[in-house]
């Protein structure tokens, strides 16, 4: 049975990019360095940066991103005074390179999971869209992150350029002895949203989603892991929440931009700016003013920027609404 998992207004999530450098350019990688700055975060600031939002948010869920995080040299430094600042869990998404020894430099005490990214269950199929020889390189590295006895989490985003591949993910998350399993859905943010094949062929529709990736989601839930994916769709008896105004999430880059709403990070429309040591609020129009439109279709962003994605029907209503991007829904063995 799928539950949805709503919005905490308990829980608070600290998505932290401290760099946008990346070795990798996969086609649809979201990162904007026009709109997120070009730097790599020193770890005086990584560390003012983590101590307000700590006093903001105590106990927040933190998120180590990019660009890749690995490339940083000071994240293992980072990682030890989020856990002494408090924040509730630690993970680190990683493209699978690894860099700076990162596995030997922390334990599975200081790191409460390993998010690797995969998308493609063979080289066949990831490595046209993550680049050469990454499917190799970020197997093994998930090899050597579980022998060190971390837990590790698989992300696949699914597109019209993998989604068949995705039946024969399952056995590859058995093999690779993978902790949990994320499908995330493609988005029209950075570099796909310059793609000229964008809607037409990245992204899945509705009845591609029901018929072949939730199937695959139940599959690798029977088979004892724990699924978590993007609710999507919402129908005639299902509430419509944005998390902009419900939830206590922060999208944060290194030119100081805090947003709400990961489907405005293309956009100068960031609610919160780090500026001389404080997270300042900005004046309208931003992301927040948004938050607050009701539209019969939903997500007034996904409307905005992912229109292809809405289907209507004859008499011009909506056939489903559109769900805030970051609802999701979890399969949990029984
Ligand atoms: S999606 Fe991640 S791994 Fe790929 S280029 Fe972007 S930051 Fe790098
Ligand atoms: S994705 Fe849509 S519903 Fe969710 S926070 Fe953004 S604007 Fe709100």
């Amino acid at each position: 049975m799928a539950k949805t998992v709503r919005f905490s207004r308990n829980a608070a999530n600290v998505f932290f990019h401290i760099l946008t450098q990346c070795n990798l350019r996969c086609r649809h990688c979201y990162i904007n360095p026009d709109q997120h700055g070009t730097q790599m975060l020193g770890i005086q600031t990584i560390t003012d940066w983590l101590t307000l939002l700590s006093r903001r948010s105590p106990g927040a869920n933190l998120i180590f991103l990019g660009g890749e995080p690995t490339l940083h040299p000071d994240l293992p430094s980072a990682v030890r005074i989020a856990r002494q600042l408090g924040y509730g869990s630690i993970t680190v998404d990683t493209n699978g390179y690894l860099f700076h020894d990162i596995l030997n430099q922390l334990t599975p005490a200081e790191v409460d999971v390993f998010s690797f990214s995969l998308d493609g269950a063979s080289a066949a199929t990831n490595d046209p869209i993550r680049g050469a020889g990454s499917f190799e390189v970020c197997t093994r590295g998930i090899h050597e992150a579980v022998a060190k006895g971390f837990k590790t989490s698989l992300i696949y985003t699914v597109s019209h350029l993998n989604l068949t591949e995705l039946a024969a993910v399952p056995a590859l998350l058995a093999q690779l002895k993978i902790d949990h399993f994320f499908i995330q859905v493609i988005g029209l943010r950075g570099r796909s949203a310059g793609c000229p094949d964008k809607s037409s062929q990245m992204q899945v529709s509705h009845d591609e989603w029901q018929q072949s990736v939730l199937p695959v989601a139940r599959q690798v839930a029977a088979q004892g892991i724990p699924v978590t994916y993007p609710k999507v769709y919402l129908y005639a008896d299902e509430v419509f929440e944005c998390a902009g105004r419900v939830a206590d999430n922060y999208f944060i880059f290194p030119n100081g931009r805090v947003y709400r709403c990961p489907l405005c990070e293309d956009h100068p429309l960031h609610s919160l700016d780090f500026k001389q040591g404080q997270l300042i609020p900005m004046p309208p129009i931003n992301e927040t003013d948004l938050f607050q439109l009701e539209i019969p279709e939903g997500c007034v962003m996904n409307k905005l920027i992912q229109p292809g994605n809405i289907v209507y029907q004859p008499d011009g209503t909506p056939a489903f609404k559109i769900a805030c991007c970051l609802l999701k829904e979890a399969l949990f063995p029984s």
